[in-house]
Order: structure tokens, then C-alpha cells, then sequence
């Protein structure tokens, strides 16, 4: 097939240097002989070629720097997704407990609602060790008389959530469980002492 103007489409004289039908001028001389096959054998050759593979060579490498980006950000999500649960306070428990010493100041705090009392946000603080495991006993037995009597018979102080205090010692609770032993350190149970189960102190 002879060449053909890319303009208007007409057949192209060879070694002419202008369309005959619509003047288009070329830089290059038609060449003689056939064109290569393709769908238009037009001239001057398409110049785009050479920047169109170039091209789909970027548009590649942007296809796989998404991909990479898509998997790396899923990696990231998998391993936030992996981390020990935290609490409200974005300390793990167990962390938590490593950051507090005898002799800390910190304040009360309800953990989940498990010790407020009728909604009042009060923390229930045992009076003695052995109040705090008796406590501990009535709640795992859903015993709620039980542990009605310990709290409002004089084994337990109902604190007001938030109060400072001082972690003064601790020792061991229910099934491995660490209690606390705290100083209250303001409002109207100031200097008195108890027990609470670890979770329920923060710093
Ligand atoms: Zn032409």
C-alpha cells in the first residue's frame, strides 16, 4: 500500500515533499516502495511512538507503585490490628502496670462502669485486702447481696472517680490478679487507705 497523507489521506507521490491534494508539506521525503503494514500507512510516520511506549512504561511503573503502596498499607493496618488491646487511657494494661511504683501519685478510675455505683461514678475502694477478695468473690459468684453487704457494711469507702492517690503498696488478688493498695489524696476520704483491683489506679 502506497503512503498516505496523515492529513488528508490522499495517496502521497513518492520523493514529493508536499501532499499533492492538500499541501501538507513534509519535513522528509515520501519514501518510495510500499509502506509497512499497519492500520493507516500514513506520512509523516507518527512521532509519538517512541514517547507513547515511553509512556505506557510510566503508566506500569505507577501501576506497581500503587500495588506496593496498597500492600504496604495493608501490612500497616495488619499490624496496628495485631496490637494488645489498650485502655482509655492508650496504655495496655500490662505496660500500665510497669509504669507504676510504690510511692506514685495517680487517681482512681472506673474501668468499664465495673464499680460505679448507681450511676454515680463512685469507685468502690476495700477497706482491707481481705474486704478486696471478698469482693472479688461475691462479683465473680454473682452474688450482688454479698457484695451489697461487704460495700454498704463498712468493708469498702464509695470514692468519688478521679480522686488522687498514692499507690502505697500492693500484693496479690484473685487468680493472679495484682490489688493495690492506695492513700487517698484529697476530698472527703483524704489519708484513708484501701484496696483496689490494679486496673482501677492510673497515673
Ligand atoms: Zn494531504
Amino acid at each position: 500500500m502506497p503512503y498516505r497523507c496523515q492529513t488528508c489521506t490522499k495517496t502521497l507521490t513518492e520523493g514529493s515533499l508536499s501532499c499533492g491534494s492538500c499541501g501538507k508539506r513534509f519535513s522528509v521525503p515520501v519514501p518510495s516502495g510500499e509502506a509497512p503494514a499497519g492500520p493507516f500507512p500514513a506520512w509523516p510516520p507518527q512521532k509519538s511512538r517512541q514517547a507513547k511506549s515511553g509512556n505506557s512504561l510510566i503508566n506500569v511503573s505507577v501501576g506497581v507503585l500503587v500495588v506496593l503502596g496498597l500492600i504496604v498499607a495493608c501490612f500497616f493496618l495488619f499490624v496496628v490490628s495485631q496490637r494488645p488491646q489498650q485502655t482509655s487511657d492508650g496504655l495496655d494494661p500490662q505496660k500500665q502496670a510497669a509504669y507504676i511504683n510504690i510511692g506514685d501519685d495517680g487517681y482512681l478510675s472506673l474501668r468499664n462502669g465495673a464499680s460505679d455505683v448507681d450511676g454515680a461514678s463512685k469507685v468502690i475502694v476495700a477497706a482491707t485486702q481481705d474486704d478486696e477478695t471478698k469482693l472479688n468473690d461475691a462479683a465473680v459468684a454473682k452474688d450482688k447481696v454479698g457484695y451489697d453487704n461487704i460495700v454498704y457494711g463498712g468493708g469498702a469507702y464509695l470514692i468519688q472517680n478521679h480522686t488522687r492517690a498514692k499507690l502505697i503498696g500492693y500484693g496479690d488478688g484473685f487468680t493472679g490478679a495484682t490489688v493495690y493498695h492506695v492513700r487517698i489524696e484529697s476530698g472527703p476520704f483524704q489519708d484513708q487507705d484501701g484496696w483496689i483491683p490494679q486496673e482501677w489506679f492510673k497515673k
